[in-house]
């Protein structure tokens, strides 16, 4: 019996998340998610879980972290394609928001992608039907053996980290996480937990962030010249999360210059989704619940919808459009009709995935994007790149495993370099064996096993003695030596175990003597 991780995406990149862990015969799925920048491949490979399709023999349930796409949108193929029937888990919020993310994404997934790997907007619902929604802290008994329990992890509302133990191993597993909190969601909060393996996110793996103020207020100037100057700004987003974050964001300094210039929001996706969050308040940070008694964070008054016809109306404005990289959909619509002007901005998130053309802006800046063979793109627009993000940098993921102190790490959800980077500075600073996966790759390692053994009398008394040590220490620039006294309080005895089931024993080496017959 032991641990055994399959990576089958997120290893050494970000896209598609899921990973397989087999704990002590157990198998859980956690996450399920789709490649947003590599239509030929979305899916994870799950023939690796099962070469026959028989999925319902091969796992014991699926756990999902959060609404994002990259988290959960192979599902419906998994249930409603592939056939898998067991239990899935996630968060009301999760529950309540993911048909939405994943609707919002069927009408982009279809270009590309091959027929036998599309799903309808019904199969998203029989799909979400079979989810079992969880509360926080609530433990799970998903059968005799495997119990579960999900933490607050920042990040998007609902989102979630999953703790599973089967008998005495047990396993965290991440999803995206932020350890500081944002504008409408607090940080990630989690019990001490006895662990043998944590699998983290590590986006930022070797980013240390300063102030957030700061680069809030970078993005406010940017924003702020571009309208004054009578530009356009284009602000590529998902419908969850980030564009409510950034919404509260602007709202707020709107009211404080009092500006007039029109927010607007595309479609009625954000509308739809900014009910949902003012519904689940109570996910939502400390302060924006404290301020809820007097004034909702979530009512945006200066935001309004978007009609099709003001692409090319005359005048400033800021648009919210999905979908967040720019890839296909109204977003990448709009950029093609605002990039070839000077005066406006379009705002990029920190990270992109491959192969997007969100991710083609970021590296450098290019004058001319190729869409397809016939479509070019010139980019006179200015491009700002936000330097606040949802998930957590290198020093939330330090500190976080260092105050959980797991035996092993397996890094998924970032670049191979930064996986490198930050493996060395788990494995040398805190002394945790770390692994780094890639793509269809296992790792294997040993799970706990506590077994209750009876003490002899005489080995209790050894550990009841003190056991003082004497050290010298003397510093190198002073002459000064100290003593140290050291109480290492360790006890070593023998562990017997008989073939006639009968229960181990702890003896002292004294009573070891005469006992052949063992
Ligand atoms: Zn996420």
């Amino acid at each position: 019996m032991g641990i055994d991780c399959l990576v089958l995406g997120a290893g050494q990149e970000v896209g598609k998340s899921c990973a397989v862990v087999n704990i002590n015969g157990k198998r859980i799925m956690f996450d399920c998610g789709m490649h947003m920048g590599d239509p030929k491949h979305p899916y994870p490979d799950f023939s690796r879980i099962s070469k026959t399709g028989d999925f319902d023999g091969a796992l014991t349930c699926i756990i999902i972290t959060h609404f994002h796409l990259d988290h959960v949108a192979a599902l419906p193929y998994f249930t409603e394609v592939c056939g898998f029937r067991g239990p899935i888990y996630m968060t009301h919020p999760t529950k309540a928001l993911a048909p939405l993310m994943l609707k919002d994404n069927l009408k982009h997934m279809i270009n590309g992608m091959g027929d036998k790997e599309k799903f309808t907007s019904d199969d998203i619902d029989s799909c979400m039907e079979k989810v079992i929604a969880v509360d926080l802290k609530q433990t799970i008994r998903v059968d005799e053996d495997l119990e579960i329990r999900a933490y607050y992890a920042g990040h998007v509302i609902g989102a979630a980290m999953f703790y599973a133990r089967v008998g005495d191993a047990s396993v965290l597993y991440t999803g995206d996480y932020n350890m500081t909190p944002d504008r409408h969601l607090g940080a990630a909060q989690i019990d001490r937990l006895p662990l043998d393996l944590v699998i983290t996110e590590s986006t930022y793996g070797t980013t240390i962030r300063d102030s957030r103020f700061a680069h809030e207020s970078e993005f406010l100037k940017a924003v702020h010249t571009c309208v004054a100057d009578g530009g356009k700004v284009l602000i590529p987003t998902f419908a969850l999360g980030r564009a409510q974050e950034i919404c509260i964001l602007l709202e707020d300094y709107w009211e404080r210059r009092n500006l007039k210039v029109p927010i607007y929001f595309s479609g009625g996706l954000t509308i739809q989704a900014n009910m949902y969050s003012k519904m689940l308040i109570s996910w939502t940070s400390q302060k924006v619940k404290e301020a809820y008694t007097n004034h909702n964070a979530f009512d945006f008054k200066h935001v309004r919808t978007f009609d099709r016809s003001l692409i090319h109306a005359p005048g400033p404005c800021v648009l919210f459009a999905t979908p967040g990289w720019l890839n296909t959909g109204f977003s990448l619509e709009v950029f093609k009709q605002w990039a070839t002007s000077e005066m406006n901005l379009v705002t990029l998130p920190g990270q992109c995935i491959a192969g997007t053309i969100g991710q083609k802006l970021m590296s450098g800046k290019p004058k001319k994007i190729d869409l397809d063979p016939e479509t070019q793109i010139d980019v006179r627009c200015q491009i700002h790149k936000l330097a606040f993000s949802p998930h957590t940098d290198s020093k939330g993921i330090m500190d976080l495993m260092k105050f959980l102190s797991p035996k092993h790490v397996i890094l998924v959800h970032g670049e191979k370099p930064k996986m490198v980077k930050l493996k060395g500075r788990i494995e040398s600073e805190l002394g945790i064996p770390c692994y780094h996966p890639a793509n269809n790759e296992t790792v294997s390692i040993p799970s706990t096993h506590y077994v209750r053994a009876d003490a002899s009398a005489s080995f209790i008394n050894t550990t009841l003695c003190p056991n003082f040590s004497f050290k010298n220490s003397a510093s190198e620039d002073k002459c000064t030596s100290e003593l140290q006294i050291c109480d290492v309080r360790v006890s070593e005895g023998l562990l017997v175990m008989q073939n006639n089931n009968q229960k181990p024993n702890v003896i002292h080496q004294d009573d070891w003597s005469g006992k052949t017959d063992t």
